[in-house]
């Protein structure tokens, strides 16, 4: 069939491939042991359900304004000032569906093509993908996982052209879970002032984060609004990933950019995950809290667990729910790479993990921790098992 070329030009989520198959093995009532999920395992808080019960009640079931109702942007500001001392009206706010949803309006509302935008690496399954359809080139930029994963903004200025037009941050970042240091955050918007690019800080996960470290926005860095596009969802944070709610901060004339887009695309996010997440925000933050002990605890164990894994090494991230060990001393004789190997773990041990390809990151995997201590232990068993297997057979 003759597609069109912005479709031909990007990839299924590989992150989606790993989710249809445990889906697969599930339903053939196999014992899987998923860490594949990129979402909370917990359920959503009990309030923001009934606000949802409530609202289709009261027939908010209808067409709202295509940014979102004006309590809920106005509660997305309140609740983003509250957190991290921000400063943002309404009219500088777009609720979109999800936050996946909000970097694909504002990268197609920026780029044209030819423009680069800079993407760390290894990265999330989607910014390459969402810069390609919008006829952009990313560029991509590593971080050391001597550094575990810790980008620095040298690393950013070195890869930066008359051509760059977006820098992309992702703080804690999926899938290495690294943050970028505040000095080191401040050093990259510098560079773009300086070179008047957009800097997308996608926070998404900056509310899990641990070992005492707290929640940072690039809000908190003095000079960074003017270019700064900051996008978040509710889906980790409120464990909402079903809902669809995300939102952008940014300067006036982008969001109504966005908005512009969005009212020929999707139009509003659904009106009752909209009621939902208005209770979300408003609502208390100690079911967050609750959620980032509990994760802290199991990054302590499967990370114990993995480095006991002879030939396993894994950096400690500093937030979101995953690990990315580095597995390549062990795929000698066994599998021509990360792919192979998932491949072989799924088919032996029924265990889903994702490949470091999926990110740019070959040698890597992802585990996400977002699953039961329960099921990290038998994972855990099942891995010792087939690493201690295969280094036996090589
Ligand atoms: N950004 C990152 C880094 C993510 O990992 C995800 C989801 O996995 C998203 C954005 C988008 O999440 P959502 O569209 O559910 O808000």
């Amino acid at each position: 069939m003759r597609l069109a070329d912005r479709v031909n030009r990007i990839t299924v989520s590989a992150t989606g491939a790993v989710m249809a198959e445990a889906e697969r093995l599930k339903s053939g009532g196999a014992d899987v042991v998923d860490f594949g999920p990129g979402e909370p395992d917990f359920p959503t808080p009990e309030h923001v359900k009934r606000a949802a019960v409530r609202a289709i009640e009261q027939n908010l079931t209808k067409y709202t304004p295509t940014p979102g109702i004006a309590p809920l942007r106005e509660a997305v500001c309140a609740w983003h000032q509250r957190e991290f001392g921000s400063d943002y009206s309404p009219a500088e706010c777009i609720i979109s569906v999800g936050g996946k949803h909000a970097i694909f309006n504002a990268i197609c509302a920026l780029i044209n093509h030819g423009d680069e935008v800079v993407v760390p690496s290894p990265y999330w399954v989607s910014f390459p993908d969402i810069v390609k359809f919008a006829g952009g080139e990313p560029v991509f930029v590593g971080a050391d996982p001597v550094n575990a994963f810790r980008l620095r903004a040298e690393e950013v200025e070195n890869v930066l052209t008359p051509r760059t037009r977006v820098v992309i941050l992702n703080s804690p970042n999926n899938p290495t879970g690294a943050t970028i240091e505040p000095e080191e955050f401040a050093g990259i918007v510098e560079a773009c002032r300086q070179r008047d690019i957009w800097l997308l800080s996608d926070e998404t996960y900056a509310h899990l984060v641990y070992d005492g470290l707290k929640p940072f926005s690039a809000t908190q860095l003095p000079d960074a609004k003017p270019r700064l596009i900051l996008i978040s969802s509710f889906s980790k944070t409120f464990s909402m990933t079903g809902w669809r709610i995300g939102f952008t901060l940014a300067p006036e004339p982008l969001v109504k950019a966005m908005t512009k887009l969005q009212s020929q695309s999707t139009s509003n996010p659904t009106s009752i995950a909209q009621h939902a997440a208005l209770e979300a925000a408003r609502g208390p933050m100690d079911f967050v809290a609750a959620m980032r002990v509990e994760y802290e605890r199991r990054r302590a164990r499967i990370l114990e667990g993995l480095r006991a894994i002879p030939g396993i090494e894994c950096a400690t991230p500093d937030g979101a729910f995953y690990v990315f060990p580095n597995v390549q001393a062990l795929l000698a004789g066994r599998a021509s790479d990360t792919t192979a190997l998932a491949r072989q773990l799924l088919e032996q041990e029924h265990v889903i993990v994702v490949p470091g390809e999926a990110f740019g990151a070959p040698g890597f995997l992802r585990l996400s921790y977002a699953v039961s201590m329960e099921r990290i232990e038998e994972g855990l068993r099942r891995l010792q098992r087939f690493f201690t297997a295969a280094r036996a057979a090589s």
